[in-house]
């Protein structure tokens, strides 16, 4: 198997600010594997949360040892990874899984037994601004499902202003910037603006304090339910986080890929917990990667394509907030012409 590196940035319709930073553009790495005459495409999103840049990425992919030449032979692949960072290795679980499928003939979700329809909606995330500028941004989308991010700079007075502007379902996602005294205060008067779930309140790593949490606003007879994002990357992490959680965030990039993804979801399903399937800011490589497991979630927030300007891959389709699963083999998603 031959393995090339090719820059892939991602220019933003719109600048995204979440309580981590802003950008306008982000910097992945797309990955080519070939194989008897077909090609199996990868994608590393560089999440500059978790340290990772596209030189930094691309460094890993250039100087992983030989793959050999079996494609079938994913699990032993994927295991003899280097240890790295987790977007690097889930363009190797990508891009083989491309070829897996294109090898037979098959879109991705029907290898995994999985039907194509009918998914969730997928969430539309509002990057932080000031509230009547999020507001009116969501009055002009129009769209069913939102995802709003929040800082810990007066959260109340976004949600208030958004939910005035329409009746869609809203989520919240604080990105790990609330303080847990905070956040039990918070998450209680913003459980009065009907919202679907909160996502990441309080910091990564502290597992007590979501426990603790949960407990409070059970105590109140607040009952929006609480995800974790960053704090959950694999399936080991869910064990850790069941019971001080609803449900977990499931994303390619943060556990290495499909197979990992896989894991986590069933992991989560044996602990009794729901499930969002997310993306970071990714073209449709990535995202259709997902789309294939989606069958098995809950919530979808999977508009990563929908946020970027210059998705170069073809064969995702989105109606409005309904996602539908490529149907071609493999991925389903091809390069568009004046690309690779
Ligand atoms: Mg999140």
């Amino acid at each position: 198997m031959k393995l090339s590196v090719h820059p892939m940035t991602l220019d933003l319709r719109t600048t995204f600010r979440v309580s981590h930073g802003a950008s306008d553009q982000r910097h992945n790495v797309l990955l080519k594997i070939e194989h008897d005459g077909l090609v199996g495409y990868g994608e590393a999103a560089a999440v500059p949360y978790y340290g990772d840049t596209q030189e930094s990425l691309s460094a890993y992919l250039n100087c992983l040892p030989p793959l050999g030449n079996d494609p079938f032979a994913l699990e032993e692949i994927l295991n003899a990874l280097p240890a790295g960072a987790h977007a690097a290795q889930a363009a190797v679980d990508i891009a083989l899984h491309d070829l897996w499928g294109k090898m037979l003939g098959q879109p991705l979700y029907r290898l995994f037994g999985l039907t194509p329809t009918p998914l969730p909606p997928t969430s539309f995330t509002i990057g932080i601004d000031a509230p009547e500028v999020m507001a009116a941004r969501v009055k002009e989308l129009n769209y069913p499902v939102i995802k709003i991010k929040l800082g810990a700079d007066d959260p109340e007075a976004a949600v208030a202003a958004i939910r005035k502007s329409t009746s869609a379902r809203l989520r919240v996602d604080a990105n790990a910037a609330w303080e847990p005294e905070q956040a039990l205060e918070l998450i209680t008067r913003l459980s009065r603006y009907n919202l679907e779930l909160v996502e990441q309140p309080l910091p990564m790593g502290n597992v007590e304090s979501y426990l603790w949490l949960r407990q409070q606003l059970k105590t109140r007879g607040v009952t929006t339910p609480i995800f974790a994002d960053e704090s959950v990357k694999t399936a080991r992490d869910v064990a850790a986080y069941a019971g001080a959680v609803d449900g977990v965030v499931v994303k390619l990039m943060k556990t290495g890929g499909l197979r990992e993804a896989l894991r986590t979801i069933h992991t989560a399903r044996a602990h009794g917990m729901k499930i969002m399937l997310s993306c970071m800011v990714e073209s449709s490589v990535g995202v259709s990667a997902a789309a294939h497991i989606a069958p098995l979630c809950d919530h979808l927030d999977l508009d990563g394509p929908l946020l970027i300007a210059n998705d170069s891959f073809r064969g995702l389709r989105y109606e409005g907030a309904n996602l539908f699963i490529p149907q071609g083999v493999g991925l389903g998603v091809l390069p568009l012409p004046q690309q690779l």
